[in-house]
C-alpha cells in the first residue's frame, strides 16, 4: 500500500540514523518535504541526503540539539524559511542511559528528561503557530514507559511523561484541527548491536517471535500523519509485535 504525502511539510527530529532515518526516508518516498536534525550530522547525515535525492520528496538537514532551547527555535525558524511552514512534527530524537538510581545524579536525570520529554514540549510550544487544521504531531515514546525497566527510571519517566503531554495537547489542539498521538514501540532493531542473549530474550517476549524494523515503525508514523488517521488523536499506539 502506498500513502502519498505530497505537499506535506514535515519536521523529524533525530533523523540521521535508526528509527528517525527510516521515518525521514519514508516521508521523502511519500513525496513530502522533510527537514531533519541531529546534534552531530556528519557522514550519516550526508549519506542520507545523497540517498534521498532519488525520492520524490525533498530533504533538508539542520544541525541542532533539541535539548537546547535556542537550537529548537533555530530549527522551527528553519522549517518556516525552508519548508514555508509545517504540517507534521515527529518528535523522535531520544537518548537512553542505563544507570542504577543511587548513581543517577541530577545532571544525568536532566539530560535524559530534556532530550526525551522537554524537547517535545519545546518544539510544539514554538511550532504551534505554524500548525493549522489537518496538522499532526507524533511523539515517539516507548513501551517501557508503562512497564518500567530497572536502571532506566529517568528514561521511562520521560517516555511516560510523553503520554500525558500527548493527551493534554490532543485536547488543547483538537479544536484547531491538530491531532497529537504517541507511539509505543517495542524493541526495534537499529544499527545498535545487541548480544545474542539479549536479542533472544527480547524476541521471546513478542507474540510474533521477532524484533521490529525501523521501517515497520515508520509505516505507522506515515499512517498517523496522513488523513487516513483523521479521527485518531490522543492515542498511544503500540508497535511492539505483541509484547
Ligand atoms: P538512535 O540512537 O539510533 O538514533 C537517535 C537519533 O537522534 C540520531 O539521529 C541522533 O543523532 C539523534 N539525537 C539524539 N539526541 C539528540 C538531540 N539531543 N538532539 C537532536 N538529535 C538527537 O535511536 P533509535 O532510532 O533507537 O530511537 C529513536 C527513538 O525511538 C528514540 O526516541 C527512542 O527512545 C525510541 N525508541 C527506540 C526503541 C528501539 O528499540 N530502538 C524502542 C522504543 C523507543 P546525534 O547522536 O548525532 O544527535
Amino acid at each position: 500500500m502506498h500513502i502519498s504525502l505530497s505537499g506535506k511539510r514535515v519536521l523529524v527530529t533525530g533523523g540521521t540514523r535508526g528509527i528517525g532515518a527510516a521515518i525521514t526516508r519514508a516521508f521523502a518516498q511519500a513525496g513530502a518535504s522533510v527537514l531533519t536534525c541531529s546534534r552531530t550530522g556528519g557522514e550519516a547525515a550526508d549519506a542520507l541526503a545523497r540517498e534521498l535525492k532519488a525520492t520524490p520528496g525533498d530533504h533538508h538537514f539542520v544541525t541542532a540539539d533539541v535539548s537546547r532551547t535556542e537550537d529548537v527555535q533555530r530549527l522551527v525558524d528553519a522549517c518556516q524559511e525552508r519548508l514555508g511552514g509545517l504540517d507534521v512534527v515527529v518528535n523522535n530524537a531520544g537518548r537512553i542511559t542505563h544507570v542504577p538510581i543511587e548513581d543517577l545524579g541530577m545532571d544525568g536525570w536532566r539530560e535524559i528528561l530534556d532530550t526525551n520529554l522537554t524537547a517535545a514540549y519545546d518544539i510544539v510550544h514554538r511550532a504551534v503557530a505554524l500548525l493549522g487544521p489537518g496538522a499532526s504531531v507524533i511523539n515517539v515514546g516507548s513501551g517501557s514507559a508503562l512497564a518500567g525497566i530497572h536502571h532506566r527510571a529517568h528514561y521511562t519517566a520521560a517516555k511516560a511523561g510523553l503520554i500525558g503531554l500527548t493527551r493534554s495537547l490532543a485536547k488543547e489542539l483538537g479544536p484547531r484541527g491538530v491531532r497529537v498521538n504517541v507511539l509505543s514501540p517495542g524493541v526495534i532493531q537499529t544499527e545498535a548491536e545487541l548480544s545474542e542473549e539479549v536479542r533472544t530474550r527480547y524476541q521471546k517476549m513478542t507474540a510474533l517471535g521477532r524484533l521490529g524494523t525501523p521501517e515497520e515503525l515508520a509505516h505507522v508514523v506515515l499512517f498517523l500523519a496522513s488523513d487516513l488517521a483523521s479521527y485518531m488523536t490522543g492515542a498511544t499506539v503500540s508497535v511492539d509485535g505483541g509484547i
